[in-house]
């Protein structure tokens, strides 16, 4: 597990992303080209085959039934989604942009007007766990932006959406959901088939084959990022605790065996204790056998000399989560440039990112943290340029337009130009 920066292994975990491109490729394009060319037949069928059940008529919930799961709700989870979709809403409220226009010489103006998207599919995962945050953590955006329409997949195994699911989806403004998962879901909401209505933008995280399908559909719908299986990373001194640090690194590790934990360090005794207790802890854990896996592949701890280097290789991974557990975070901080999201201090586990802080849980995975942003408020509006020109604006400009134009050999361009003036 304790790793130098040279080694193979952090080598694998750097190209961790590439695993899009191997044997998963062919699985899901079958399954997305089926889906749209036989519709619902070719839903059924995988639904079948990877959940386990058979879709009929009751495959598709609506707000009515949202509520009532929401009603059933016991109190505690209840008043917890409560509070979690107040501070998501308060956060992603701040993301939203407006609309503006500026005056220019001779009476122009310019602009750029904000819409939201109208209708939003979001995947919410389920094969492994049940992710009520997930709900909020894509839908409230999407609701803070005024999209209109909200619907939701998610998989059932053996034909059950946990309530909380639900009702989680009644609280964040979703119109209806289906229970289908997988690259299926993806492939159902891109193209839409004889109940699954067509989308504009299918947003939330998934496993390899949610993230592929994904890739694959973009252009065809938009989508938010590449957010497939998490990733934690830890750059951490010697005023860390190893207990802490061991316990963050497997709460990403059971999410799934393509999970990636790293432990950045330069101090070797950290590393070695963070060691040990991984190992302790590991054996108390009922998702042992996922997070031991996950470990064994993607779980590194990586020595370091400083913590300049420290941040130099964490850049390299990108990771979608990154922990600063040393003593002068906020320093740290701005050393590094590559992650979805970065929690600093030694009481700032991930997991308060993932369910109430307020910040989204959906992040760029894979890498790529080097380009992508989390999702946001932002992710849900569109913009579009305004202009508007006077007669004496189009007169001063009308030389370079048609000059350009005819260049071009556009000459209707030079043309509605001339005629006006
Ligand atoms: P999932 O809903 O993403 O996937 C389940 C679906 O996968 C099934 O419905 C099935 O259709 C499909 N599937 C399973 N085996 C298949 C096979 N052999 N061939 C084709 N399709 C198959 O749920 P999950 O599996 O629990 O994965 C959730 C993932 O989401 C995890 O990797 C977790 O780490 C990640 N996650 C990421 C974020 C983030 O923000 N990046 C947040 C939450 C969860």
């Amino acid at each position: 597990m304790i790793i130098d920066k040279n080694s193979d292994k952090l080598n694998k975990i750097l190209n961790r992303g590439e695993l899009f491109d191997e044997k998963y490729l062919s699985v899901v394009m079958d399954i997305l080209k089926d889906v749209r060319i036989n519709g619902d037949k070719a839903v059924k069928s995988y639904t079948k085959k990877f959940d386990n059940h058979d879709l009929n008529e009751s495959y598709v919930i609506g707000v009515d039934e949202l509520k009532s799961s929401f009603d059933k709700l016991e109190s505690g989870l209840k008043d917890s989604l409560i509070k979690a979709e107040k501070s998501i809403r308060f956060y992603h409220e701040k993301q939203m942009e407006k609309t503006w226009l500026i005056n220019g010489n001779n009476g122009i103006v310019l602009g750029q007007k904000i819409s939201p998207v109208e209708n939003v599919g979001i995947y919410v995962p389920g094969g492994k766990a049940v992710y009520p945050s997930s709900v909020l953590m894509n839908s409230v955006p999407a609701n803070v932006a005024g999209v209109e329409n909200i619907v939701m997949s998610t998989p059932a195994a053996y034909g059950k959406v946990q309530e909380s699911v639900l009702a989680a989806a009644y609280l964040g403004g979703v119109k209806k959901v289906y229970k289908i998962g997988g690259a299926q879901a993806v492939a159902a909401m891109a193209y839409g088939t004889e109940t699954v209505e067509k989308v504009d933008k299918i947003v939330g995280p998934g496993n390899i084959f949610v993230a592929l399908a994904k890739k694959l559909v973009f252009g065809f719908v938009d989508i938010d990022m590449i957010a497939g299986p998490s990733e934690i990373t830890i750059i951490a001194d010697e005023s860390a605790n190893p207990q802490f640090i061991a316990a963050d690194m497997l709460s990403q590790a059971e999410h799934d065996e393509m999970a990636s934990s790293v432990l950045i360090t330069y101090s070797k005794k950290l590393a070695e204790s963070v060691n040990a207790e991984l190992k302790k802890q590991l054996e108390e854990l009922p998702r042992k056998d996922i997070a031991e896996a996950s470990l064994k592949d993607f779980g590194a701890i990586v020595l370091v000399e400083n913590l300049e280097e420290a941040a130099e290789v964490s850049d390299r991974i990108a990771p979608e989560h990154l922990e600063l557990c040393v003593a002068n975070p906020y320093e740290l901080m701005f050393k590094v440039r590559n992650a979805g999201a970065i929690f600093l201090g030694h009481y700032t586990p991930e997991a308060v990112g993932d369910y109430i802080a307020g910040p989204n849980h959906t992040l760029p995975t894979g890498g790529s943290a080097r380009f992508f942003s989390p999702l946001g408020a932002y992710d849900f509006l569109k913009r579009s340029s305004i202009v508007n020109f006077t007669k004496d604006a189009l007169r001063e400009c009308a030389e370079d337009v048609m000059g350009i134009a005819n260049s071009e050999e556009l000459t209707a361009h030079a043309k509605s130009v001339k005629i006006r003036i």
